[in-house]
This record gives C-alpha cells, structure tokens and sequence, in this order.
C-alpha cells in the first residue's frame, strides 16, 4: 500500500474505469492467449503491382516504393532498401514526426535517465544503433537518396488510384505502399481526466520530452499500469529520486508474462528502491488542483492517491486509420497480412506493431508490439518485394527488458523471454542476480525466461524455444543453479537449433 499520500475520498463518479486488459505489454496478445486459427479465406495477391515511373529527384508525385510511418520498422525497411540497392530515388518515407526513425525503447530506458546520469538523446538513438551497423541519422537518409516528408501524416488512401494524401495536402502516388504505423497508446479518456496538463502517455520523442519537463518540477509519480512501461517508467523516476506508485488492477507485476513468484523477486525490488505498489487498484477518475493541474488519482475502493505526475502505461492499439479499407483482423486487431507481409490489396504491405501475420511456429495470427518483430519484419518484408520467391516469415516471440542502468543504481535489471509462455512453470535461481524460468508444455520445453545472464546463456534461449526438447521435469527441478538448469535443458535437444 502507498504510504500517507493515501487518503479516504467520498468521491462518486458514475461511471467508474477498469483496467482489466490495460497492461503494457509488448506482446499485445501473449502466446499462451491467442490461439487462433490462421484463417483461409483471405487472399494475398503475389502479383506486383504497375510500378510508376520513379523519379530520381522526386520532382513530381510518383514514387515507387513509399514507407508510411518514420518509426523502428520503416529504419529497417530503410536500411534493407539501400542493402539491395534499391533506396536512391525510388524510396520515400512519411512520418508524423519531427524526427528520422529512432530506437523507441530507449524512451523509457536510458532518456528517462536521471538528468545528471548522462540520458541518451538523439542523434545518439537513431535506428540501427540495436543490431550495429551504421547510424541512420537525417544525414544518412539524404546520401542514400531517401526522400523524408516530416510532420506530415497520412490522412487518406485511394487504392484504385494509388495514392496517398497527407494532412498538409500533398498527393502522393506509390507503386508499392508499406504500412509502418506503429501503435498508439491508449489513453484515459477526456472525461475522467484523461487529457489534465501532468497526465502523460509516452509514444514517442515528444511525449518523453514533455514527461520530462513534468518530472522536473514533481514530487509525487503515480505510474499506472503493471506492464513494461510501468516497470520502466517506475525504475527511472526512482532514479530521479521521487516518491513514486505504481497502481494496476493485477495481482502483480507483468501478468501477462511473470508468473507470481517471479513477479515479487522484481516487486521486492522495487521496493528496496523506494517504489510503492497498490495493486488491484480500479481508477474512477484523475482530479484536476486549484491550478487545473492533475492532482490525485481517485479509485473505486474510495481511496486517493496525491499526484503532481501521472504516467499511463495501459497499453497501445495498433494505428491502423486511414488503412482499415486493406483489411484488418478482427481478432489481434492490427492489417492482416500473410508471411510475406502482403495485404489483401496488391502492392501494398503491412509492417511492425500494425501487422497481423500467420506466427508459422504456433500457427496461428499475432501480432506484435516489440522492436526485435519490426526489425526483423522490415527485413523480410523488403526481400519480399524484390523477389516473389522469398520464405514464409517464420518468427520466434521474443520480449526483453532492461532496467535500473543509470550510473549509481544498486543492481542492474536484464531479461530476456523467448518462445510460448504455456504449461507448467519451473523457477530455478535466488535471484542473486541469476534466475530462469522454464515452461513445459505435455514435457517439452515451450518457454524461457533469464535474469542476468551472460551472453552465452542468452544466445541458447532461442535456441531452446525453437528446439522444443522433451526435458527431464524431476532433473530440471532438482538442478542447484541456473547454469545447471540451462545445461539440462540444453543437453536435452536433439540437434541443435539455429537461433
Ligand atoms: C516507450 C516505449 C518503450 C518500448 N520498449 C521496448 C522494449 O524495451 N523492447 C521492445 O522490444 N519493444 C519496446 N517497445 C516497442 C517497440 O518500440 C515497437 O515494437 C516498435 O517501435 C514498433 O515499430 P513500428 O515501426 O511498427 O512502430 P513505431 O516505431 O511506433 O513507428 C510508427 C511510426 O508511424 C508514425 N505514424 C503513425 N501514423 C502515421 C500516419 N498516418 N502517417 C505517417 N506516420 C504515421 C508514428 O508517428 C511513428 O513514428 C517500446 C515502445 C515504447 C513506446
């Protein structure tokens, strides 16, 4: 429970909000929750569509390979473009923002740092600084010839005539259209006090910027939601040393993904960095102070909670307006595409957090909201488009998590998830840093969860999860350490699997 900045409200509100599915996680409909069947009746063109005529200057409106969306998936499209040659004068990519593709998780990562603990600014994050390679800062579009149109988002499709309109009012005509919008965070609405001034969702550059404005002059954070951003968010504001909660409906921490146990390691550590947990709250309404500032959080059980900050991780939908007309899933929601990232309508892709593909390992329909599926989308998606006889994208779900890295925290937090969080759970590890969880499913390793492992051990997870060993339950209970579980369950594959 929060300590006294807790206080007995008489509040009534009629229509009170749950936040039942509002956790962040980044895998919007986790492996173990989602089964659904990859439906057959949709049908995805393999014939490309008339290309126009690409101009190498972009002197008029056509284009023939155009990226709708500036964020992790279209740098990686980007840089796939100029591997294949294909970027000078045939690429364009438009984007909402003010700035060229960067490494979105580093928003609540390392630019949340303390301001005295060196935070990671632009150019410092521009994409292609997670898998190496060269950093794709405003300079590195210009010399490959790729033409950015910021700050103008699209507002319209016109699929018969092939093209796109932007809301400055620019005509845009693509031979080959691919949709990298990303997602949106969902956000409280107007009327409960979604939108006071010190209410912040965090999406993109802008928003941690103006998060970081508020924190300056805080106090009191209220973090609401259990998810990643939660975590994240809360590690760093107790780095910036304010008094912070964090407030979910769960049980606890990460539901989606932690299992209870592993969930209190992580909460106990919070609370040795002075964050403070109420959990199963249910939000009423955010009240606004004499200043028209967010001041509290009112919840249904009656309490409230003081706040000059508020942060609301509950989650993101895909951002799929103005594209619903090329089919979307109504199930993972997102634009449905096969596993070659092919809409329905021909010529045009879908990317990243937006696209709803078959996950050929499970098969069935997911969709994904992490960095590592955008990346590795984009780059399939691009081969896709130069060459038909491309293989079937086949991805392995993979989530990760660092947090408490700034200069002077009391441990560093480092995880790594990989394969179908189903089955049984075994816990081998104190925590002391190491600790893994493994899933079994009918005896086969399904899933795998490290805490502070070395490079070596992280580099077998993939492994693990994609091998799927029949593992020896008593054995891999009984082992004393996590270096003896992960041998266990290594020595338990038949061949060895390529990541
Ligand atoms: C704060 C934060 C932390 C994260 N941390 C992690 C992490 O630790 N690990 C992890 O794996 N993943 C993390 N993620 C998720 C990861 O960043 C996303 O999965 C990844 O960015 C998806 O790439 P994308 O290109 O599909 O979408 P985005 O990177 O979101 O890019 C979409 C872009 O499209 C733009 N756009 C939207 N609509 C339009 C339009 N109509 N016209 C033009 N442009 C438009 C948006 O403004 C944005 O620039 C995090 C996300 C956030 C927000």
């Amino acid at each position: 429970m929060p300590s006294g900045s807790v206080r007995r409200s008489i509040a009534t509100m009629a229509n009170s909000l749950s936040l039942k599915h509002g956790l962040s996680l980044w895998c919007p409909q986790p492996a173990s929750l989602n089964r659904i069947p990859q439906p057959s009746s949709i049908a995805f063109s393999s014939s490309p569509r008339t290309y126009v005529v690409a101009s190498s200057t972009f002197a008029n409106q056509n284009r023939e390979f155009v990226i709708v969306g500036g964020g992790n998936s279209a740098g990686y499209a980007a840089r796939t473009f100029v591997e294949h040659g294909m970027a000078n004068g045939r690429l364009c990519i438009v984007s909402k923002e003010a700035f060229a593709p960067y490494e979105r998780p580093a928003l609540t990562k390392g630019y949340l740092f303390p301001l005295d603990k060196k935070p990671a600014r632009l150019p410092g994050f521009h994409t292609c600084v997670g898998s190496g390679g060269e950093r794709q800062t405003p300079e590195w579009y210009k010399e490959k010839g790729i033409e950015m149109l910021y700050e103008d988002p699209v507002t319209g499709l016109d699929i018969e005539k092939q093209t796109l309109t932007t809301s400055s009012g620019k005509l845009l005509k693509y031979g080959s259209l691919i949709i990298a919008t990303g997602c949106t965070a969902v956000r409280f609405p107007d009327k409960i006090g979604g939108n006071l001034p010190g209410v912040h969702y965090i999406r993109d550059v802008a928003d941690t910027d103006s998060l970081i404005s508020s924190l300056e002059k805080a106090q009191k954070v209220v973090i609401v939601g259990g998810g990643y951003i939660g975590m994240e968010v809360a590690a760093a504001a107790s780095g910036w040393k304010l008094d912070t909660t964090v407030i979910f409906p769960e049980n606890h921490l990460m539901q989606r993904l932690f299992t209870p146990s592993l969930a209190q390691r992580y909460e106990d550590l919070y609370q040795q960095n002075e964050v403070k947990f109420l959990k199963g709250a249910r939000i009423k309404n955010l009240e606004a102070g004499s200043d028209g500032r967010v001041a509290a959080i009112n919840l249904e059980d009656g309490f409230t909670i003081e706040a000059d900050v508020v942060i609301v991780g509950i989650g993101a939908k895909p951002t799929v307006s103005p594209f619903e007309a090329v089919g979307l899933n109504s199930n993972v929601g997102g634009i449905q595409v096969d596993g070659q990232f092919r809409t329905k309508v021909p010529g045009i892709f879908a990317i990243g957090d937006v696209a709803a593909f078959p996950l050929k390992i499970y098969d069935r329909i997911a969709r994904f909201e992490h960095v590592d599926h955008a990346r590795r989308s984009a780059q399939h998606c691009v081969r896709a488009l130069q060459s038909a006889q491309t293989s079937l994208y086949d991805y392995l779900p993979y989530f990760y998590s660092r947090v408490f890295e700034y200069e002077g925290s009391r441990r560093k937090v480092w995880w790594q998830f990989y394969g179908d969080n189903v089955g049984e759970t075994i816990e081998i590890g104190n925590f002391n840093p190491k600790i893994a969880t493994f899933w079994l499913d009918s005896g086969k390793l399904k899933g795998v969860l490290l805490e502070s492992g070395s490079p070596e051990e992280f580099e077998l997870l993939p492994k693990l999860a994609r091998n799927r060993p029949l593992v020896d339950k008593q054995k891999l209970q009984s082992a004393s350490s996590v270096e003896e579980a992960l041998e266990i369950a290594r020595s338990s594959m038949q061949v060895e699997t390529a990541a």
